[in-house]
């Protein structure tokens, strides 16, 4: 007797997925790795996902160094010489 129709359904937490905790109700949620936005299943707002990599990069008004912000900063602060540097919304949609 041998009963071997039964599938296998683990669900094993994926390397593409990531998760986030939404901004309004803050439920933790999954989304696939690349996706700009998720949206939440609690209270159906659309979080934008902000990964690691996405950082632009600007130069110190000061010294020249070369920062890096994450995108929608307004500004940045230099490590180097501790000078607030402003960032240029020319190239950020809203
Ligand atoms: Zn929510
Ligand atoms: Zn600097």
């Amino acid at each position: 007797m041998e009963t071997q129709g039964a599938e296998l359904q683990s669900i094993s937490p994926s390397p593409e997925m990531g998760q986030m905790v939404c901004g309004t109700c803050r439920s933790l949620l999954s989304f696939q790795k690349g996706a700009l936005r998720v949206k939440c299943a609690s209270c159906q707002t659309v979080n934008l996902v902000l990964e690691a990599h996405q950082v632009g990069n600007v130069k110190c008004g000061s010294c020249s160094v070369l920062l890096m912000y994450p995108y929608g900063a307004p500004s940045v602060k230099c490590s180097c010489c501790h000078s607030i540097t402003e960032i240029g919304v020319s190239s950020i949609c809203n």
